[in-house]
């Protein structure tokens, strides 16, 4: 029995861990893929306080070793349901493991929105990709493109444009809701064209991707490309724990500032809980918030 189990395994549960075990509570932190969560796949990120420039995997190690040092025991494991036993909860995982837990902080992130295109999951691993650092080197000298107008998709183009011989930025606004600085970078590329104001509207090619029909300006645009880079945001997988949360309209933990759930000893962190702004210094304090609540609450037991 820990006193906190965290699923999640991203900068707010890593957080949630050093705090929890800060506050003298045995730590167990679940992650399903990789440690570090989305922040993984920023090559660079410069707005996180105390590091001019780190690599999102260098942060990602960082957080990890701090919350083991601190004594946080972490496992690979997939979080697929919360059993409630009492006022105690037990964790089933999709291998089959359960871990009890008094208090549990639900850290889980968001995963890649998809544009809902025929044959998108047909084409993913063949042409299409949610993610440019894991992929971006199978296109070496190629043509692609990236869909997005945020600080993902103005990162991964200016990644892509690294190496690629054309990058196409396809956007279906005409400006950037990411940070103006990658904008300009952008801007300064002589590989990346911006297509703004359009759409994707099919993806073509056979078993692998050859190109994609974008809708701008009322007509049509066929660009010719081997890689489709669609980074449109995340969005939370939150279905499993459903019945112990309230949910808003586009399925985030709706949960006040103190990371509270409807659900006694239930706490929410991070970019699954519903808020205005979504960046890794709200997700770390996040996990802070949590896990001192989570902490509290035990202490009143
Ligand atoms: P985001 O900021 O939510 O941007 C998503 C983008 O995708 C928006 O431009 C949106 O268009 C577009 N979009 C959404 N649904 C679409 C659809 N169905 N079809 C076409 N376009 C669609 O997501 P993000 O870029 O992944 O960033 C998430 C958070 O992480 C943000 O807060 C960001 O600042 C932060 N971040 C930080 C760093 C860093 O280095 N610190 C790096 C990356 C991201 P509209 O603009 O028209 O809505």
């Amino acid at each position: 029995m820990y006193d906190i189990v965290v699923i999640g395994g991203g900068p707010a549960g890593l957080t949630a861990a050093v705090y929890a075990r800060r506050a003298g509570k045995t730590v167990l932190v679940l992650e399903k893929d990789g440690f570090g969560g989305q922040i993984t796949q920023s090559p660079r990120v410069e707005n996180f306080p105390g590091f001019v420039s780190i690599s999102g995997t260098e942060l990602a190690d960082r957080l990890l070793s701090q919350a083991m040092e601190q004594g946080a025991e972490v496992e690979l494991e997939e979080a697929s349901a919360l059993r409630m036993d009492g006022a105690d909860k037990t964790v089933v995982c999709a291998s089959g493991a359960t871990f009890a837990a008094r208090a549990v902080i639900l850290a889980a992130g968001a995963k890649p929105r998809q544009l809902g295109l025929a044959r998108e999951a047909e084409l993913t691993g063949n042409g299409v990709s949610y993610c440019a650092v894991c992929d971006g080197a199978f296109y070496r000298d190629g043509v692609v493109a990236v869909v997005g107008g945020g600080s993902s998709a103005l990162q991964d183009a200016l990644l892509l444009g690294e190496t690629c011989r054309k990058v196409y930025l396809i956007h279906r606004r005409d400006s950037f809701r990411g940070e103006q600085a990658l904008v300009s970078a952008l801007k300064k590329r002589g590989n990346v064209e911006l297509v703004l104001n359009a759409r994707v509207r099919e993806l073509l090619g056979g078993d692998e991707l050859t190109g994609v029909v974008v809708e701008q300006s009322g007509g049509t645009r066929t660009l010719a490309i081997e890689g489709l880079f669609i980074t449109v945001g995340g969005q939370p997988d939150l279905a499993a724990f459903a019945p112990l949360l309230r949910l808003d309209g586009a399925g985030y933990a709706d949960a006040a500032e103190d990371c509270r759930t409807p659900t006694e000893g239930l706490f929410v962190a991070g970019d699954c809980r519903a808020k205005a702004v979504r960046q890794l210094t709200t997700a770390v304090a996040d996990g802070a918030v949590a896990a001192l609540a989570a902490a509290e609450w035990l202490d009143s037991l």
